[in-house]
């Protein structure tokens, strides 16, 4: 219970200055989703409940760095050949909650690649399968410029060359599409995590 009032107030502080009303809004539109989800997976039955706005199984590519989604038997299409390779965190990205100065929406899953990638500009960059990123599913809203937390990992950065989310806390900058490493640019994005 701890670690879910702990959760609840980052994602509060993420939320900033209309927190009140954020937190309501997203508590009541998002429970039966939310309740579909732990009934699923069997795990957390309180969390939807408790104003649970992400979806898990996000993961880190450790071959070409970017954010993707693990949830699916096949892993995507990874710049560094054949499938994403996964490590690290199980992350939990809020989504279809407002916009703020600290959380930015248009974050979308990529249908082809697997990958986040930011889906706000008229086109859509660059998917290791060749042409566009394609959106489906969820208006993910990524926080940024907040404090780092025990269950919140800074770093993750918009790539100007592929559009897609990758993790710039390394030396290295893995893999880009559009080729070389990743290019940072805007945000400092803060991804809660499990
Ligand atoms: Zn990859
Ligand atoms: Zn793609
Ligand atoms: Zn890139």
């Amino acid at each position: 219970m701890g670690f879910e009032r702990d959760r609840r107030t980052f994602l509060t502080r993420a939320l900033g200055a209309t927190t009140g009303l954020v937190a309501v809004t997203a508590a009541t539109t998002v429970t039966g989703p939310a309740e579909a989800h732990a009934a699923d997976t069997g795990v957390k039955g309180a969390r939807g409940a408790k104003g649970a706005v992400g979806q898990r199984n996000w993961r880190f590519c450790p071959k070409c760095f970017v954010m993707f989604y693990y949830g699916y038997p096949d892993n995507g299409h990874c710049t560094a050949g054949d499938a994403h390779g996964m490590a690290g965190y199980d992350f939990d990205i809020p989504h279809d909650v407002l916009e703020n100065s600290n959380a930015q929406a248009n974050w979308r899953f990529c249908t082809r690649c697997y990958s986040m990638f930011f889906f706000g500009y008229p086109s859509g960059g660059w998917c290791p399968v060749g042409g566009s990123h394609s959106a489906a599913g969820y208006n993910f809203v990524l926080p940024h410029d907040i404090v780092e937390t025990p269950n919140a990992q800074a770093y993750w950065r918009f790539c100007s060359n592929c559009f897609a989310l990758f993790f710039w806390g390394y030396q290295e900058k893995g893999r880009c599409p559009a080729g070389g490493g990743h290019n940072a640019a805007g945000f400092n994005f803060v991804i809660p995590h499990y």
